[in-house]
């Protein structure tokens, strides 16, 4: 991937919100007039009931040129996006969404109304190697062009990139944000330490609730440490959209962290949202 020059990163820092978005996408080669940008394809999966109508959308690829792959259900007016793996070592989050993935394909009355995207493995790089980064070193999670990204030092747990929206994994999941606009997201994660936790960012405390009525998780607006550059920050903190960050156990297995939030997040993807303030 051709990064941008110095004067290009100087202005991305400048920038903010949509216009930065575009700047980054644009640098990338992957603005909306790329051949690959729009595509969505039918691709029932051999078995599956025509009904489940699971759709997939190439959103681009990783560091290292694995396949990033948005799966869609549903086609109703809200919409949910609902993101896996973004921490590479957070593998219970990859396991949850696919489990999610598969039941919304054998369960459409689900997504009545909704649509619901799932990129199961948003950092297939770092799912492979069980490390936190992508093939760059990054913490995708760091990357994200919030008003409170900042730089940090090459070969730290949390290298936050070169430059806000630096990495492709990141410049993916903004596209999806431009293609799908969706109303809410929920990030998956796990904690190491098993603190389990809805923690949310924009207006998304009444669907933290809801959630937490389910999986009996704390309802937390800060999850206790610094999170410059996440995802929560640039799209709950800065762009107004409720975003759940949902933590895992990190030490059980994925089908029992699967059946404990199942409720949660059928829940979340059910509920009626505060209507966004879109910039
Ligand atoms: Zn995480």
């Amino acid at each position: 991937m051709t990064k941008p020059h110095g004067a290009m990163r100087a202005t991305l820092r400048r920038l903010a919100g949509p216009a930065l978005v575009a700047a980054i996408l644009m640098a990338a080669g992957v603005c909306g007039c790329a051949p690959q940008a729009q595509i969505i394809r039918p691709s029932p999966p051999a078995g599956l009931a025509p009904a489940a109508a699971r759709r997939t959308m190439d959103i681009g690829v990783a560091a290292d040129g694995k396949p990033l792959v948005v799966e869609i259900f549903g086609n109703g007016p809200k919409t949910v996006l609902i993101l896996g793996g973004i921490h590479g070592d957070e593998t219970r989050s990859v396991a949850v969404a696919r489990f999610l993935a598969d039941h919304l394909a054998a369960n459409p009355e689900a997504v009545a109304g909704k649509t619901v995207a799932v990129l199961v493995n948003a950092n297939p790089t770092g799912a492979a190697n069980r490390t936190r980064t992508n093939a760059n070193g990054v913490d995708l999670n760091r990357n994200f062009p919030a008003s409170n990204w900042r730089p940090g030092a090459a070969g730290k747990r949390e290298f936050f990139g070169p430059f806000p929206g630096s990495e492709p994994e990141t410049q993916a999941i903004l596209r999806a944000m431009e293609l799908l606009r969706p109303d809410c997201i929920i990030s998956l994660h796990t904690d190491g330490r098993d603190a389990m936790c809805n923690n949310f960012d924009g207006p998304a405390e009444g669907l933290a609730r809801l959630m937490a009525a389910q999986n009996g998780y704390p309802v937390l607006a800060n999850i206790g440490h610094p999170t410059p550059g996440s995802l929560g920050s640039w799209a709950g903190i800065d762009r107004g959209l409720p975003v759940i960050t949902l933590e895992l156990p990190q030490n059980r297995p994925g089908e029992e962290c699967w059946q404990r939030n199942r409720g949660a997040i059928l829940e979340a993807i059910a509920a009626e949202v505060p209507s966004p303030v879109r910039q």
